[in-house]
Formats: structure tokens, sequence, C-alpha cells
């Protein structure tokens, strides 16, 4: 199955000049859906991964159907006031700006051997900083998942420079 031939490309969304790369299609597709979660539940099953780590928004749909099939527990890393327990946060640099993540401090431990799932790799500058806090809890990272990569753009370099395992879906 051509997990590509789901996304939808819309262009000038969500500003002039950006080609944006719509899920909706795959998620609405239920044999689609299912696919695109079996390939990582078949590819991480027999890693000992303890956690799936997600993040806020898209990537929760994929992190926690995968944490789902695989039995495993779903960890979210969340945009800043949302998490009620005490966490670890990592601030990241975006085109205008910057933004951070929190995570609760207790949910990942140095014990824990997780992956990290996000809908798409753009710049890198999300998942770093996921990789970032996942590091201050001194987890072991098995994999950083990406159901999209945009080639063009410096993400899966910037991970490699890391020495962050990565994997990909599709590439546009
Ligand atoms: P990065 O931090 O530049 O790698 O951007 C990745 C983040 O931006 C991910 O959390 C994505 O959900 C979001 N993102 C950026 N571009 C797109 C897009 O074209 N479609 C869907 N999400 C996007």
């Amino acid at each position: 199955m051509q997990i590509e031939s789901y996304i939808r490309a819309i262009p000038d969304y969500p500003k002039p000049g950006i080609l944006f790369r719509d899920i909706t299609p795959l998620l609405a597709d239920g044999e689609a859906f299912r696919h695109t979660i079996n390939v990582l539940a078949d590819r991480y099953r027999e890693l000992g991964v303890t956690k799936i780590v997600g993040i806020e928004a898209r990537g929760f749909i994929f992190a926690t159907a995968l944490a789902y099939a695989m039995g495993i527990g779903f960890v979210p890393l969340r945009k800043p006031g949302k998490l009620p327990r005490k966490t670890v946060s990592q601030t990241y640099a975006l085109e205008y700006g910057e933004d951070k993540l929190e995570l609760h401090a207790d949910d990942i431990t140095a014990a824990d051997k997780v992956v990290v799932v996000d809908d798409l790799l753009a710049t890198g500058g999300t998942i770093l900083a996921a990789v970032e806090m996942l590091k201050k809890q001194q987890a072991t990272i098995v994999e950083c998942a990406f159901i999209i990569t945009l080639a063009d753009l410096p993400g899966a370099q910037r991970l490699q420079q890391a020495k962050i395992p990565y994997y990909t879906l599709c590439s546009f």
C-alpha cells in the first residue's frame, strides 16, 4: 500500500507560499490508517520498547494507536500549561519566535526505552526539543518515527548529526 497516496498537498496553507501536507485522508481511510500503524508496530515490536512518546497534536494520533497496537504505554509531550503535575520542559525556535514542549517528569525515567512519534519532520526543531527532554530524563531513544519527512528541509540531517536514529514512512 502506498501511504504517500493518502497524503494531500494543500498549496498556500496556512499562508501563501507554504505547501501543507495534510494527513487527514490517511486517517479517514481505515485500511490505510491500520496499515500505517501496523508497519510501525512490526518495526518496533521486538525491541523492548517501554513507551511510545507522541508530540502534540497530530503526533498523538499515530503515537496512541501505535502504543495500543503494541500493548505499551503512551506519553504525551504537550504545549505549555496543559500538564497538571511536575514537568520538565524544553524551548525551541520557530520561524518567528519560540515554542515549548512539556513532559510529566515522572512519566519517563532512565529505565525507559522510547520511540518518539510525530506526523511530520520539517526543520527538526520540534523533534530535537523532544530529544533534549528525553535525554534529561536519561531515557534510551530507540528511534524517532515520522509519517512524513519534508526532504528539502534539514530535520533528518540534524537528527543524524545528533546521532539519533530516525525513520520515516514517506518523503516529499
Ligand atoms: P519542525 O519542527 O520544523 O520539524 O516542524 C514539525 C512540526 O510542524 C510537526 O509537529 C508538524 O505537525 C508541524 N508541521 C510542519 N509542517 C507541516 C505540514 O505541512 N503538515 C503537517 N504538519 C506540519
